[in-house]
C-alpha cells in the first residue's frame, strides 16, 4: 500500500509512508548497495545559449541502473531517498561523480560546468558547504564553476536553515539556481530572500506555450521578472526549433530540452558535443 505501482511502471510514494515497513527496508538496502556498487549513473543534459546555440553548461541528472528493474528515473527513487535520509549519500555521490567527469572533460579540452540538483536534506546538513569545498579541492577544481539547482518544494522543511546553508554556499562562490520556477508555493519570496543567480522556468509552462496564450504570457513575464532581478533565465522543456526561436525572441538566456538533446550518459557527451559543434559551423 505504501509504494503504488502506476501503470507506467513508475512508483509513487505516500508522504506518510512507514520507513520501517518491509518493502521500504529492502528498497533502502538496495539503494545503499547501489551507491556502494556503482549502479548509479550520471546522465547529463546540455544547457545552451539560446542566442547562439553554444553549450554553456550541462545538468547532471541521476539514473539507477537497477540489476532487475532496468534503468530507473529519479522520480522512482529520489522521493524515497529524501524521506529515508539516503539522499545525503546520493548527493555526495553525484557531486563527486560530477567533479570526476569535469576533470576528465578538462583533459579533453572540454569546458562545460556541471550543474547538480540538490534536495532538502542536503540543505539541512550544515556541513555540506565544507564537504563540497573538500571534494573540489581534492579534484583541483574551482568552486566558481559549480551551479546548484534547488527545487522550491525542497526548501519547505526548515527554510531558515536552508537559507543559511545557501548563503554559505553562495559566499563560497557557488552559483545557485531556482529550479522548476513557478510550480511551488513561495517562488517570489525565495527570489527575494535567497542569493540566487539563475531562475529555471518549469517545463510545464514551456511545453505548451506555443498553443496556450496564458503559458506564453507566464513565460514572457517570468523572463522579464528574472532579468529585472538581474538573474539569468533558463527554460526547460524545449521540444522544437519553434520553441527555441520563440524563447530567444523573448530574450530568454539559456535553454534545455529534447530538441537539443535528451539526457545522455556522461561518457557520451564529448562525442555529442563534437557533432553539435560541427552542425553549428554548417548552419552559421
Ligand atoms: P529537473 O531538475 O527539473 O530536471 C528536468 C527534468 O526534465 C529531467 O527529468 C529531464 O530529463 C526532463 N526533461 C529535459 N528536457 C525535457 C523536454 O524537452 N521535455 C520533457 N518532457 N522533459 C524534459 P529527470 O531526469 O527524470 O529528472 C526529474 C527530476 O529528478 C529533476 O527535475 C530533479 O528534480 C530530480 N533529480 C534528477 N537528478 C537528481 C539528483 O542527482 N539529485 C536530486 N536531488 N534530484 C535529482
Ligand atoms: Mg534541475
Ligand atoms: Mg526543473
Ligand atoms: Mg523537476
Amino acid at each position: 500500500h505504501v509504494a503504488k505501482a502506476k501503470q507506467s511502471g513508475a512508483v509513487l510514494f505516500d508522504p506518510a509512508f512507514d520507513i520501517s515497513s518491509q518493502g521500504n527496508l529492502s528498497l533502502a538496502s538496495e539503494l545503499r548497495q547501489a551507491i556502494a556498487t556503482n549502479e548509479l549513473a550520471l546522465y547529463v543534459q546540455p544547457k545552451i545559449d539560446l542566442q547562439n546555440g553554444k553549450i554553456s553548461a550541462v545538468e547532471a541528472l541521476i539514473r539507477w541502473r537497477h540489476p532487475q528493474k532496468g534503468l530507473m528515473f529519479p522520480d522512482q527513487f529520489i522521493p524515497f531517498a529524501e524521506q529515508s535520509g539516503l539522499i545525503s549519500l546520493i548527493s555526495l555521490w553525484v557531486l563527486a561523480e560530477a567533479a570526476r567527469v569535469e576533470v576528465a572533460w578538462r583533459k579533453l579540452g572540454i569546458d562545460a560546468p556541471i550543474a547538480v540538483n540538490l534536495s532538502t536534506r542536503d540543505l539541512i546538513d550544515q556541513d555540506l558547504p565544507h564537504k563540497i569545498l573538500t571534494l573540489h579541492q581534492d579534484a583541483g577544481l574551482a568552486l566558481g564553476g559549480i551551479t546548484l539547482e534547488i527545487t522550491e518544494s525542497s526548501m519547505m522543511d526548515d527554510p531558515q536553515r536552508a537559507q543559511q546553508t545557501l548563503e554559505r554556499l553562495s559566499d563560497m562562490g557557488l552559483q545557485l539556481s531556482i529550479d522548476d520556477f513557478g510550480t511551488g508555493y513561495s517562488s517570489l519570496a525565495y527570489l527575494k530572500r535567497l542569493p540566487v543567480s539563475e531562475l529555471k522556468i518549469d517545463k510545464s509552462f514551456v511545453l505548451k506555450m506555443e498553443e496556450d496564450e496564458n503559458d506564453r504570457k507566464i513565460v514572457r513575464s517570468t523572463i522579464d521578472l528574472g532579468h529585472n532581478l538581474n538573474l539569468k533565465v533558463v527554460a526547460e522543456g524545449i521540444e522544437s526549433r519553434a520553441a527555441w526561436d520563440l524563447l530567444a525572441s523573448m530574450g530568454c538566456d539559456f535553454g534545455q530540452g529534447y530538441h537539443i538533446s535528451k539526457p545522455m550518459p556522461a561518457a557520451d557527451f564529448p562525442a555529442w558535443l563534437q557533432r553539435w559543434q560541427a552542425q553549428e559551423l554548417q548552419t552559421a
